[in-house]
């Protein structure tokens, strides 16, 4: 029986979208991520075209993901 294999295709890709996505709910749920790079709190921030941006002070971390609902 053949097994479709996908784990080497786009899997840090999906990888950090999921993370992305958790960071986003994170800091929705008002928890504190802090960046990476400069450890400074991340913000969250809703653009009116529903895009959900995540970034710190110092910009070294920018993620903007779409909501789907
Ligand atoms: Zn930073």
């Amino acid at each position: 029986m053949a097994k479709l294999d996908f784990s080497a295709i786009n899997k840090s890709a999906a990888n950090s979208f999921n993370e992305q996505r958790n960071l986003i709910k994170k800091i929705g749920r008002g928890e504190t991520v802090l960046c990476a790079t400069c450890q400074r709190p991340l913000k969250l921030s809703v653009s009116v075209t529903s895009e959900v941006g995540v970034s710190c002070e110092k910009g070294c971390t920018g993620i903007s993901l779409e909501l789907e609902d």
